[in-house]
């Protein structure tokens, strides 16, 4: 079995029923992310088709303007998905620096709730590496994969091969809880 940590499946259209014959012909076990609460809903209708997705729920960082205001109304959302994603910074194709406040505003939401739910991020971070890494360190013993290279992203035969180059952030608590004094915990999760 393989294992696609970040694919779009609210984006096939009329490619979807190839998608999900091609994924359980090679039982790939495939996190569909999305990128807003109407990409959600749509992967969550589509995994009911089949074990091999499942779908989580993020607000993309190019989507950052439109929820920035609407983090409260999310919080079900947050809380019914298995993991977080996909969040994350973009200073690439959003080079306007204030964009970048809202991006990181809604991204630091999302974190803190992955951590203080102790689910696993799924994480864009095109141009904004630094910024990532350091708000994970600030928070607090996020470990970091990199995962899904473009040449090793062979599964990813619909969908351009960019899309598929992506990071999984995760946690270990016992890890979190040794780097982390207890007044970080008590201010971050409280
Ligand atoms: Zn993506």
């Amino acid at each position: 079995m393989y294992i696609d940590a970040h694919a779009h499946f609210d984006k096939y259209d009329s490619q979807l029923p190839q998608a999900i014959k091609e994924i359980e012909q090679h039982e790939i076990f495939t996190i569909s992310v999305s990128m807003d609460p109407e990409g959600y809903a749509k992967s969550k209708a589509i995994d009911k088709q089949t074990k091999w997705i499942l779908s989580t729920f993020g607000v993309h960082p190019w989507n950052a303007p439109t929820f920035h205001s609407q983090l409260e109304a999310l919080q079900p959302l947050i809380d019914a998905s298995p993991m977080i994603g996909e969040i994350g910074l973009d200073y690439h194709f959003i080079p306007e620096p204030e964009n970048h406040a809202l991006q990181r505003d809604v991204f630091l939401h999302f974190v803190k709730q992955g951590i203080c739910q102790k689910k696993i991020l799924n994480i864009h971070s095109k141009g904004a590496e630094a910024d990532v890494d350091r708000i994970l360190g600030e928070l607090g013993g996020v470990g970091q994969l990199s995962i899904g290279t473009r040449e090793r992203s062979s599964n990813c035969t619909l969908w351009p091969k960019r899309a598929c180059i992506s990071r999984l952030a995760w946690r270990s608590s016992s890890a979190l809880r040794s780097k982390r004094s207890p007044n970080q915990s008590h201010r971050l999760c409280y």
